[in-house]
């Protein structure tokens, strides 16, 4: 295959990409991620908190973009915007809308199969959707996709980090060649630090580097357990995911764009909710009402427990006495997670009208967690309620 026929394929099989609704593709060869050697010292500081999975095999795999999947030598990139204009609210913009996953490895297999139409035999290739060992920022910079932020995230000088991103690996025989696109080499950010400035919690250690252990994304999405005291305050209105260190960068002020695919815009159930009536409404869900409303979305990854122990959070923090009610009745949830939060916030609002309540709960509570919040919670009242609203 000659230079010209090589570019005419490589035109082909790009503008198939664009054709199928990404909005941005490169491709690479696969080898040893320029990253490698950040993401051992991050792994190594433990910054990757309960995902187990970045470490052992995982990390094993993710050193080299060969390991994943055997035969493949190259990798097609895809960037998918999910809409960065949408305004800030509770809930981060990826995950308003469906699942991202099927969607994007259902239009990655089409690639696939279109190359194996064009080159009229099977093609070994398997698309990655967010889902598997690959450091996938690392591969879309090496695609000529964008720079990393100090943000951590894949920025591209038209479009900025909104947007999710998948990959066909797929090998590519001696019959056809294809043009790769030079890595991306320059840093953009130049002087300006606003996302390390913005971000609540300060879960950046330092430019390029993410303590996933204070990020409000993994606080509210990934840790399944409680959220630690120290950081529930400045989770603020977040329910699920933080957009805040995108939000700030300049880069999206100029080039994030509206959503165009009907997949990921907000739900109707979402809509028109602020964070505070979001959090009345998650904390009231039944399990059948929780899985009506949040069939296919990815907010399930938290799951009902999940959802209302950042509700009860939120409630914590931008809640008012009106909303101690809920607050008392989610000391009877059956899950020791939502108790325990619960208490915690009903601490928060400090109404000496909740202190009879978490001192009946405190009665036939058995979980030593819960029954340590509900202390925490009644001392708190004890100490903050106010000298006007104890008359
Ligand atoms: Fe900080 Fe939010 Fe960015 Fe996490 S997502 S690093 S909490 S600004
Ligand atoms: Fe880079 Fe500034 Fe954007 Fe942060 S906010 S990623 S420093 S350009």
């Amino acid at each position: 295959m000659g230079t010209d026929d090589a570019a005419d394929f490589t035109r082909r099989l790009k503008a198939q990409a664009f054709g199928l609704g990404f909005d941005l593709v490169g491709i690479t060869t696969l080898g040893t991620p320029a990253t490698r050697a950040r993401f051992d010292t991050w792994l190594e500081a433990g910054h990757q908190g309960e995902m187990g999975y970045l470490a052992g095999e995982g990390a094993e795999l993710r050193r080299d973009t060969r390991r994943p999947h055997a035969g493949a030598t190259h990798a097609i990139v895809l960037a998918t915007q999910y809409g960065g204009r949408a305004p800030s609210g509770p809930v981060a913009r990826y995950a308003r809308g469906d699942d991202y996953h099927e969607l994007l490895r259902e239009r990655t297999r089409a690639l696939h199969h279109w190359l194996e139409a064009e080159l009229g035999h099977p093609v070994n290739a398997r698309p990655y959707v967010d889902s598997g060992p690959v450091l996938e920022r690392d591969l879309a910079q090496r695609a000529g996709l964008g720079w990393f932020g100090k943000n951590t995230m894949l920025i591209n000088p038209t479009a900025g980090s909104f947007f999710f991103l998948s990959s066909l690996f797929f090998a590519l025989g001696s019959e056809v060649a294809l043009v790769v696109d030079d890595p991306f080499a320059a840093d953009r950010c130049g002087s300006c630090t606003r996302c390390l400035d913005a971000c609540p919690t300060q879960a950046f250690t330092g430019p390029r580097v993410l303590d996933a252990t204070q990020c409000i994304s993994y606080l509210t999405i990934e840790l399944r357990g409680a959220i630690p005291e120290a950081l529930r305050e400045r989770i603020g209105g977040l329910l699920y995911g933080c957009d805040v260190c995108q939000e700030v960068c300049p880069w999206n002020g100029k080039f994030s764009k509206p959503v165009t695919e009907l997949a990921f815009a907000s739900r109707k159930s979402l809509e028109g909710k602020d964070a505070r009536s979001m959090a009345l409404w998650l904390l009231s869900l039944s399990r059948s009402e929780y899985s009506t409303a949040f069939k296919g979305s990815p907010m399930k990854r938290a799951k009902l427990r999940g959802l209302k122990r950042n509700a009860a959070v939120v409630l914590g923090n931008v809640g008012s006495a009106q909303d101690v009610p809920s607050l008392i009745s989610a000391l009877s949830d059956e899950e020791p997670l939502v108790r325990g939060h619960a208490a915690w916030a009903l601490g928060r609002i400090a109404t000496s009208a909740a202190l009879p309540a978490i001192e009946t709960a405190l009665l036939s509570e058995t979980d030593s967690a819960v029954r340590a919040e509900l202390s925490a919670g009644a001392e708190s009242i004890s100490v903050r309620s106010s000298p006007s609203e104890s008359k």
